[in-house]
């Protein structure tokens, strides 16, 4: 089964108090000045949100199974408040911790993971370039192994959490070498970000996720030390499809908490606003596009928590890999769509008001179409899902 259990409804409702008490009142000045808020992101530590699938030895939950469920609910409720600051903690777990947990020596993981799961610091995971997003296989940011040292050399484009103050490392992927028959051998690398070389460039101007921290890096002539390796050399193209499998179980999470505002926001709205005498929700042009909106969040937090479930039920060796990859893609195609779907449906509930910032439609208008391009965009979903089915995709 993979309803929710009381501890976790218990957990939603402990995770929408914090994000209505310290998030909401000001979620609308943060995002005007495009402000990362770092003592945020510490106050999710000390309550835990980081540290949801981490063993009690680098001060996370210890939970033995049902961690990473535990994170969706975390990320849906404060995605319900503001997307941004739910990346936040989608991207610090799924790509800054989750890679070192998984991936990482005991020496790495203690290095790391406490900072990174108290909030008090923050990491990235740098696979996308300029020249290479979908097709991630075109990277062509380098890494030379001589003398006990990486040397890299490249740039990656729209990394996460990658350039705040509290920005710890980031794990790279570069070519370092060539396989037999020509395909670029690809590893992960743990970069310090206060090694010389590593250049964080200025932040973007950005559509919509405007608190969310997203930055280009360039490495020139950037060395750490070959322990740096994340995981085994040549394993760097695994590591990440696995790494964003367990993503987009987060972002479907993300958009779930997007669509469940929408609904909320536009039932509301549509019972107070009056016109032609009589409350808009009246009208079945209205109350059946508000209808058709419980049912996509519906459908989307359905197939969201049966994916979570069951990467739980994968990390307890009960259920397999390539359904956990198709799940993931399943969900993530879907709930990205309601999410836009529905942004677009509750702005037009608000009318003129919706094109307004001083309502929060606006902003989640804005917010909800990177939904459907991070972590593998829409077509590579369907791409993914079209191969589990044996297609030749
Ligand atoms: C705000 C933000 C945060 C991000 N955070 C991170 C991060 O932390 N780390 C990271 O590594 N990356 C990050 N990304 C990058 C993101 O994952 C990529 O933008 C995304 O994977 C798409 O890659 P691309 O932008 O290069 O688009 P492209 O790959 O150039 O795709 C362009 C279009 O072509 C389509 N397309 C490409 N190939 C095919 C095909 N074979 N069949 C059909 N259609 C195709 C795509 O679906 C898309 O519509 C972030 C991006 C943004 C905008």
């Amino acid at each position: 089964m993979f309803e929710l259990s009381p501890d976790h409804v218990e957990f939603a409702h402990l995770v929408r108090d914090f994000a209505q008490a310290k998030v909401e009142p000001h979620v609308a000045d943060w995002d005007r000045r495009a402000h990362f808020p770092t003592d945020l992101v510490a106050a999710m530590g000390d309550l835990g949100l980081f540290g949801l699938n981490a063993p009690e030895e680098f001060g996370g939950a210890g939970l033995e199974e049902g961690g990473f469920t535990y994170l969706c609910v975390a990320i849906e409720e404060l995605g319900r408040v503001d997307q941004s600051i739910g990346i936040t903690l989608s991207a610090g777990v799924g790509l800054g911790i989750n890679p070192i947990l998984t991936f990482g020596t005991q020496e790495q993981k203690e290095r790391w993971l406490p900072e990174l799961v108290a909030g008090r610091r923050l990491a990235g995971f740098g696979l996308t370039e300029p020249d290479a997003g979908s097709d991630a296989a075109g990277s062509t940011t380098r890494a030379s192994l001589d003398g006990g040292q990486w040397t890299l050399n490249g740039t990656k484009a729209f990394i996460t959490n990658s350039g705040t103050d509290i920005t710890s490392v980031v794990t790279v992927t570069a070519r370092t070498g060539q396989l037999r028959g020509g395909k670029p051998e690809i590893s992960a690398i743990l970069v310090p970000s206060d090694t010389p070389g590593f250049v964080v460039e200025p932040a973007y101007r950005k559509l919509g996720w405007h608190i969310s921290d997203t930055h280009g890096l360039s490495f020139d002539d950037v060395v750490v030390p070959e322990e740096n390796l994340l995981g085994q050399r040549g394993h760097g193209f695994k590591q990440f499809l696995q790494t964003l499998d367990d993503g987009r179980i987060a972002i479907s999470a993300l958009a779930v908490g997007c669509a469940q505002r929408m609904l909320e926001e536009a039932t509301a709205y549509s019972t107070q606003r009056i016109a032609f005498g009589r409350p808009i929700g009246a009208n079945q042009g209205i109350s059946f596009q508000i209808a058709d909106l419980a049912v996509m969040v519906e459908s989307a937090r359905l197939l969201t928590y049966k994916a979570a479930w069951l990467k739980d039920e994968h990390d307890a060796g009960r259920r397999s890999t390539a359904e956990v990859k198709q799940a993931a893609a399943i969900a993530k195609l879907h709930s990205s769509e309601v999410a836009m779907d529905a942004t677009r449906i509750a702005t037009q509930v608000f009318g003129g008001n919706g094109f307004m910032e001083e309502y929060p439609v606006a902003r989640f208008y804005r917010d909800a179409k990177i939904l459907e391009i991070g972590e593998g965009t829409s077509e590579v979903q369907r791409m993914l899902i079209a191969r589990g089915l044996g297609l030749p995709a």
